[in-house]
């Protein structure tokens, strides 16, 4: 017997499987040579990596990368064999256990984890070489380490710190991370993420990690033709009123009605990833109506006007406007945060 799921919840997130697997496809087309991987770590940027995973893999993605051990431990049967990499490394004697009993690949980014890998009897790996962001991986000085000549590297790995602008830092990173290549014996070079994919051949190597576009982010203009929105938050109304002129809603009492107007509560707060920032900004669409969010948005709920939508009541769902590059315009999050904000309580 199907265990009872309980009741269903007031907010889903539609995600689009055919614009997930398209997104991924027209990356791997503009990695060029390069065979395009997916990054699916802090649950493939909120969207589930149960969900993403699978129809990643369906599309071809083989290559998939997560930050944290636990992460990988959550998908590592939906992933090929030596198909799964671990940014954050091995830390701990637990994480090492982890790697060597399931096959997850760590990317060792320091010499601490290099030794900890070989002390454990090693294996493959791959290596990420810090070319000027200063966050996670190897300085180029200690390439030429022992314990780095040992690694079984697979992935040779360095990240872009700026590649959604057309700065100087590109192109040097850029060449940092071919003097790596030669530097260290490896089998495949990786240095794009979603952006770098745009920034031409020289960037690709032979395998490239998007992240963001996969999901419907934008990062580079010239990207823009070649990725669709993923995914659509959804809520249900759970009631209406009527507004007279002079009427306040929610908190603070922040939106005052002009006039007599028809109001609907929905099952979508702060709580949800929903930020306080969409007060005054927000919009649901319902067919060809943007409905604007009205007053402060609350943690469980929001308000938004029916008054051009007579037909809607309680019951009947909503979808946030939530295209990235416009939404993080008209928010003043990041793309990046839109997506990972978006909260638990999700049917997804
Ligand atoms: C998150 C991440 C990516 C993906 O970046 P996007 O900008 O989302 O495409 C690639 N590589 C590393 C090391 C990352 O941490």
């Amino acid at each position: 017997m199907m265990p009872d799921p309980g009741p269903s919840p007031a907010l889903s997130l539609a995600i689009d499987a055919g614009a997930l697997a398209g997104n991924w496809r027209a990356l791997d087309r503009l990695s060029g040579g390069a065979r395009a991987g997916a990054a699916v770590k802090a649950d493939a940027y909120g969207l589930g990596a149960r969900v993403a995973v699978p129809i990643l893999r369906e599309a071809g993605c083989g290559r998939f990368f997560v930050a944290h051990w636990a992460e990988a431990a959550a998908i590592r049967a939906l992933v090929p064999a030596g198909g799964l990499s671990v940014l954050h490394g091995p830390l701990t004697a637990s994480d090492v256990a982890f790697a060597l009993a399931s096959g997850a690949r760590p990317v060792i980014n320091s010499l601490a984890q290099a030794r900890r890998w070989l002390e454990a009897g090693g294996g493959p790996c791959d290596l990420m070489v810090d070319t000027g962001m200063n966050r996670l991986g190897l300085e180029m000085a200690a390439l030429g380490d022992e314990a780095v000549a040992r690694l079984e590297v697979i992935g040779l790995l360095s990240h872009l710190a700026s590649a959604d602008e057309d700065s100087a830092q590109n192109p040097r990173q850029q060449a940092l991370w071919r003097q790596a290549c030669a530097a260290v014996r490896h089998r495949e070079a990786s240095l794009a993420n979603s952006a770098g994919i745009m920034l031409g051949e020289a960037y690709h190597g032979e395998l490239t990690r998007p992240g963001l576009a996969l999901y419907g982010g934008v990062p580079r203009p010239e990207l823009a033709p070649h990725i669709r929105q993923v995914v659509r938050p959804r809520a249900a109304i759970l009631q209406t009123r009527w507004l007279e002129a002079g009427d306040t809603v929610g908190y603070n009492a922040t939106f005052i009605a002009p006039g007599r107007m028809r109001v609907g509560v929905i099952a979508l707060g702060y709580a949800d990833g929903y930020l306080r920032c969409w007060t005054g900004r927000g919009e649901m669409l319902a067919g060809d109506e943007r409905l604007p969010v009205l007053g402060r948005v609350s943690m469980d709920m929001s308000v938004i006007d029916l008054t051009r939508v007579p037909a809607l009541g309680e019951g009947d769902w909503v979808e946030a406007a939530y295209d990235l590059p416009t939404a993080a315009r008209a928010s003043g999050l990041s793309q990046y945060e839109l997506l990972t904000l978006l909260g638990r309580r999700f049917g997804r």
